[in-house]
């Protein structure tokens, strides 16, 4: 299949060939690996059990496809769906089995009211007062301080009205553990004041290293995508990926000494140097501060060299053809290995990714 499409491509100079390739293939693939994030969600069900696993499907999946992940874990055993907003819940309703929790995690405000009910939806109020007839879980400001109830005012609210009591994390994945300690001794003694509500404050970071942090459910995303909260190797965690991005070496050519790729002329050749152009840009998500990171082309790391543009960057070679596959992400190229690179996360790199059909083409695979 490779190397089909490899034979394919070769024969760019072909322009009736290319364009057709560009067409019916997309400029790059994003592979979405079902199996491992099968693996992920019974990996992070043990670590957290006897606590339920609700998976956090919000953006799209952090840009893995909401549909088939919301399916995937649901079908491994999780016990709820997690999204940022009110919209992203009812798209999500019609895409799953029906009875499914589905909690909208971003602050509840007025304008939602109608869409959480006729979606099913259950919210998260971090304001009072809140309307009656919805489920709502109180989210508690223990210190991340954006939104969130004061711990007096989430007391304030008489149990019966409360189906849930929340909060979130600011430095679960940092290595001092003082922080995340002391919000969880907050939370845990709020959560204590409401017995008969599902207690819940663990993102992927939290459940993997704090088990007082687990209660009743935990909330994993980034977790379940095989992407490493702590910014390591996913491997450490026993966590695989489960996004894979390939494109190809759209066109070879040598840059003799002097001649330079790109804008801002900023790789400059000192001898002659043989580069490919790979079809991905910033406008697909390929960061333009990745400059200088490697990617696979035939299986062997290669730089990326110059300024990364809207559609394009290019990469050293070395005798390896035009046609050559390059793997972006995958094969064991890591999107933390780019958000380093960048400054940032992974979360960052993954979400970013643009998969509409002008563009990268997304295929899941399951196995
Ligand atoms: C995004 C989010 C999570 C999931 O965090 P991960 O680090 O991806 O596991 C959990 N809880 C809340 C409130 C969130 O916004």
């Amino acid at each position: 299949m490779r190397n089909g499409q490899a034979a394919v491509t070769r024969g760019g100079d072909n322009p009736g060939v290319q364009r057709e390739t560009e067409t019916t293939r997309g400029r790059s693939e994003v592979t979405i690996d079902l199996g491992a994030l099968r693996r992920n969600v019974r990996r992070l069900r043990e670590v957290a059990a006897p606590a339920a696993l609700w998976a956090v499907v919000k953006a799209d999946a952090y840009g893995h496809g909401v549909g088939d992940a919301a399916r995937t874990a649901l079908a491994e055993g999780a016990a709820a769906l997690c999204v940022a907003t009110a919209r992203e819940g009812a798209a999500l309703r019609a895409r799953i089995r029906r009875g499914t929790r589905i909690l909208v995690m971003g602050p509840f405000d007025a304008g939602d009211e109608a869409v959480a009910q006729e979606y099913g939806l259950e919210v998260a109020v971090s304001r009072l007062p809140f309307p009656d007839g919805l489920v709502v879980h109180l989210k508690i400001d223990t210190g991340m301080g954006r939104y969130g109830l004061t711990a007096e005012e989430a007391l304030s609210v008489p149990s019966d009205r409360v189906a849930g009591v929340m909060s979130h994390l600011a430095t679960a994945d940092e290595p001092d553990e003082t922080f995340a300690r002391e919000q969880l001794e907050a939370f845990a003694a709020l959560a204590a004041r409401f017995p008969d509500a599902t207690a819940h404050v663990a993102n992927s970071a939290a459940t993997l290293r704090f088990p007082e942090a687990r209660h009743d459910a935990v909330r994993c995303g980034v977790a379940l995508y095989g992407l490493d909260p702590f910014g390591h190797d996913p491997a450490d965690q026993a966590l695989a990926p489960v996004l894979s991005w390939r494109s190809r070496v759209a066109r070879a050519r040598t840059l003799g000494p002097g001649e330079s790729t790109g804008y801002g002329r900023r790789f400059v050749a000192e001898r002659p140097t043989r580069i490919g152009l790979v079809p991905v840009g910033y406008a697909d998500g390929f960061r333009r501060g990745l400059t200088g990171t490697e990617v696979l082309v035939a299986g062997t790391r290669r730089r990326v060299l110059g300024t990364v543009s809207m559609d394009s960057f290019a990469v050293e070679l070395g005798d390896e053809p035009e046609g050559a596959d390059v793997t972006i992400i995958g094969d064991g190229v890591l999107a933390e290995e780019h958000a380093r690179v960048l400054g940032t996360i992974n979360y960052e790199v993954t979400c970013g990714i643009r998969t509409q059909s002008e563009r990268a083409t997304r295929t899941t695979l399951d196995g």
